[in-house]
């Protein structure tokens, strides 16, 4: 294998082989853009690196071999002492995760070659600058030392000097730091920084590989789902100087708006800078249109590149560069992250631009990102104080406490405090902090902040760089203009989509897009914004494309009326034990205890004519649609009255000498019934086959519900549903009995229902006789809420709560599997299931209503493996929508 590649040799698909940044890097190169020469050791071997602990034989030749070609193209030798060649080592996964890994700058600078340097830049100034920058990152990443320890080297060689930035020291005083930095090397790495520019490259490529394993890299990764395995390439590239004075400089753009999609110039600059101090944030950065009087020829050159990466990667790209002496250099671009908002506009306007096709638009948006669109919003016209203003980072309105550190933000939220992260300015160490809180609030940084980028990439609020406020870590407090002190723990509120703080908390509104669902916007209308009208559209691009059905798991008629508003195509599950709460309880409670048969009937019939009217319900918000309806599932001791309470208030009255007839005897049934394990007891078909007339009840109330909407002119459209079945014997008994009840309804009103009977696979033993269920049914719904906890044996109400978060933790789950469908497991079971069924009748109906119905990724395998339909809670059908549109394209 080969372990190293030139820029010239790879392209954008070898993201997997050269990581995110060397794979573009390449592409660039190729595209002919002014990209600084360099190499790219591939995450093959990392991996080899990360799994033996040695760097693979091969590797070390081979990085002599392209280091050599480079030496020779570049006319001068690394670290070489008149005149050397510099290189940086740079991470880059296949995922970009950013600040997350390590970078080192200026390799190949020693005592020896900064005189070179000197000489050969005419400056030496820059040349000391570049070597205090290379032994402080190196001493940091490579060695391990404390950063904190080179910053306040650095403040005190300002504070001494009298100066506040650090371009106003001198060579003199830069040469005196460096010393200084050797030193803290010394002392603290009990080695020498080393001299020998082969060594510090070496070094500084596996400090990159062993980055790929630090623990806020792990957590990252496990905070946006990225396999732990894949390990880092490493970039080597000649370096090109910003720091070169006035007329070189560092920034980062975007093609377009990544908050709006807008086309126009995004980004920032800083002048005589190296890359690190602009996402550092450590001096105030100018807009990019800046640059356009600062250095009009690059800045022409720079929109003309932007233009050509735009038409090439069909897509918002986000872009580093430097500026070395008016020359412009192209240090990264990508495919930029965007807000979820931004990402519905830019794929319409791809569209439009002709650059995409309707089928792409729809990988280019996501069911996360439209969930995320369809949470509230701050109420404008709240009379709330606005305290201040930074840049909208990241979409959304979040409420919470004050925090001004990390580990406050993570104590307090586990203790169910609401949060808000603020700071002046994040960086990596801050993850738990940013994860644990509701928002993200910096007083410095730009769009591209470590802040902003990763508050985006984890859809969280995020307001930056709002300037006017002066945040005290130490103290823990911020003062906002006008003097008041916002103090740990006091209600703010911020608006990342507009930037906006205030103090207190703000009420919310619903977003428009869940306005334009409910269908009190209309798309294309005066007041709808542009982000509904590209909602509007990437929905229809959806609902043409997607084979998918989806319905609604609903239990009522005003949630049917949403979910229909939704585009519900049916309700996919009514659980009727939701119509048997409140009043109806005792009812219940009464049938499960009763002692004779007619005590039994009384509950029954009291029972019928509640269940038709909900039916009717039903059936009419859901007219001409398909409803199924699952006769009663849950477990017993759901309607019985709890044992423990039951047995105290039995024993008082016993001591009182009270009367207690009714008590006891209720006690001794609860008793009676009371089960180790109801989940796996008496419930579902069980249920209605142990209490007779329970199922026939419900059964009568269906179809004479139907019948009441036919004689009404409607379109009733029931479908009766058996839950937890085990075997074909269980639903044939329900079946014998439901379709008398129904024949009955039809002769006694003159109608034909056409009801039709099928049953949940929830249990795996149902899975596996799939074929024979499928002789008694006409549908198959997948219950993969039941089948995950049963393949499983996970309690689903317990295991979240107990120790899932070890697992996740040691990283046997990426994601619950209760939230995302197991796909070798569980979802072999159904595909299982689904081949079984459809051999015994081809036209079996296939759906799932498990919460699973409503998760993007298992949308995608339901549809893989040919289900009709997914059935979901109301708020989740539009997602679902579109995840079945984006599997089928
Ligand atoms: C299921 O088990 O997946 C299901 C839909 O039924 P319930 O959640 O009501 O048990
Ligand atoms: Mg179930």
């Amino acid at each position: 294998v080969k372990f190293v590649y030139d820029f010239t040799e790879g392209n954008k698909d070898l993201k997997d082989l050269l990581g995110g940044k060397g794979a573009n890097l390449a592409e660039m190169t190729n595209l002919g853009l002014p990209v600084p020469p360099g190499f790219t050791i591939t995450t093959e071997a990392c991996k080899v690196y990360l799994d033996s602990g040695a760097e693979p034989a091969a590797l070390r030749d081979e990085v002599s071999a392209h280091l050599d070609a480079l030496e020779q193209r570049m006319g001068k030798k690394l670290g070489q002492a008149d005149n050397p060649l510099l290189v940086s080592v740079r991470s880059g996964a296949k995922f970009s995760m950013p600040g997350m890994m390590d970078t080192v700058l200026n390799i190949g600078l020693s005592d020896k070659s900064v005189k070179g340097l000197a000489e050969q830049a005419g400056d030496e100034r820059f040349a000391w600058d570049s070597y205090r920058r290379l032994i402080q990152m190196f001493g940091r990443t490579v060695l391990g030392v404390d950063g904190d320890l080179f910053e306040d080297a650095l403040e005190a060689a300002k504070t001494s000097k009298k100066v506040t930035v650090d371009t106003e020291l001198e060579a003199a005083d830069l040469k005196k730091l460096v010393t200084k930095f050797k030193k803290i090397v010394k002392t603290e790495a009990g080695r020498d920084f080393p001299q020998d520019p082969r060594e510090q490259m070496d070094l500084a490529i596996h400090a990159v590989f062993d980055s790929w394993n630090t623990d806020r890299a792990k957590l990252y990764r496990r905070q946006e789902r990225i396999p732990g395995d894949l390990g880092t390439a490493v970039n080597v590239c000649s370096m090109v100087f910003g720091n070169l004075g006035p007329d070189s400089g560092t920034g980062v753009a975007f093609t377009r708006d990544p908050a709006s999609g807008h086309q126009g110039v995004y980004g920032d600059y800083l002048q005589n800078a190296q890359g690190e101090d602009v996402v550092a944030g450590i001096r105030n950065t100018v807009p990019l249109a800046e640059l356009e009087s600062i250095d009009k020829k690059s800045y022409d050159q720079l929109m003309q590149i932007m233009e050509t990466l735009e038409n090439h990667y069909k897509d918002l790209c986000d872009i580093e560069f430097t500026i070395e002496r008016g020359q412009l250099w192209m240090l990264q671009t990508r495919v930029g992250k965007r807000t979820a908002g931004a990402a519905f506009r830019i794929a319409t306007q791809l569209v439009d631009q002709g650059l995409i096709d309707e089928a792409e638009a729809l990988q280019r948006v996501n069911g996360a990102q439209l969930a995320q669109l369809m949470f509230p919003r701050f109420d404008e016209e709240a009379k709330v104080a606005q305290v201040g203003r930074g840049i909208a980072a990241s979409p959304g309105a979040a409420v919470g406490k004050a925090v001004f550190d990390s580990y406050t933000a993570v104590k307090w939220s586990r203790s169910g405090e609401k949060v808000i992260l603020v700071r002046r300015e994040t960086n990596p160490d801050d993850l738990d902090g940013m994860i644990a809180a509701e928002g993200i609030l910096t007083s410095r940084g730009g769009k591209t902040s470590h802040a902003a980028v990763v508050a985006r990439g984890m859809g969280k609020t995020c307001v930056c760089g709002a300037e006017e406020l002066e945040v005290d870590t130490k103290r823990r407090r911020m003062t906002v203009p006008g003097g008041h002190v916002v103090e740990e723990g006091d209600l703010i509120s911020i608006d990342g989509s507009s930037g906006k703080v205030y103090l207190g908390e703000v009420p919310v509104v619903p977003s428009p897009v869940v306005e334009y669902f409910e269908g009190r916007m209309h798309a294309g209308a005066q007041d709808a914004d542009e982000l509904v009208e590209a909602v509007h559209r990437i929905m229809a691009f959806a609902d043409r494309k997607r084979r998918l059905r989806v319905r609604a798991n609903a239990d009522n008629a005003e949630d049917a009326m949403r979910a229909r508003r939704f585009g519900a195509q049916g309700i996919g599950l009514c659980r009727t034990e939701h119509m048997f709460l409140g009043d109806r309880r005792e009812l219940v409670e009464r049938l499960i205890l009763a002692d004779t048969e007619a005590e039994r009937e009384e509950s029954l019939k009291g029972l019928l004519p509640l269940q038709k009217q909900d039916f009717v319900e039903l059936f009419s918000a859901m007219d001409g649609l398909p409803v199924t309806i699952r006769l009663l599932d849950p477990p017993l001791h759901e309607f019985l009255p709890d044992i423990t309470e039951l047995s105290v208030r039995v024993a008082l009255a016993e001591s009182r000498q009270e009367p207690h007839e009714n008590e006891l005897r209720l006690l001794q049934a609860v008793h009676r019934l009371h089960e180790q394990n109801p989940m796996l007891g008496l419930r579902g078909v069980r249920l209605g086959l142990v209490i007779p007339g329970l199922f026939t009840m419900q059964v009568r109330a269906i179809a004479e519900a139907a019948a009441e909407r036919k004689a009404a002119k409607g379109d009733p459209r029931a479908e009766i549903m058996i839950p937890l079945v085990g075997t074909v014997q269980e639903l044939e008994i329900v079946r014998e009995e439901a379709d008398q009840v129904v024949a009955e309804v039809e002769a006694a009103t003159g109608t034909s229902l056409k009801l039709s009977i099928g049953t949940m696979i929830e249990l795996p033993r149902a899975a596996l006789t799939a074929g024979q269920i499928a002789e008694a049914a006409e549908f198959f719904s997948f219950g993969t809420n039941d089948l995950t906890q049963t393949v499983w044996g996970f309690s689903r109400d317990d295991v979240e709560a107990s120790f899932f978060t070890a697992y996740l933790e040691k990283g046997i789950f990426g994601v619950s599997p209760f939230e995302t469908i197991d796909k070798d497991g569980v979802g072999s079971l159904v595909k299982l299931a689904a081949e079984a069924g459809r051999a015994t009748r081809p036209d079996l109906k296939l759906g799932v209503c498990g919460e699973h119905g409503g998760d993007p990724e298992s949308v995608h395998f339901f549809h893989e493996v040919g289900l009709d339909y997914v059935s979901c809670s109301p708020f989740r059908i539009p997602v679902a929508r579109l995840e079945a549109g984006r599997a089928a394209s």
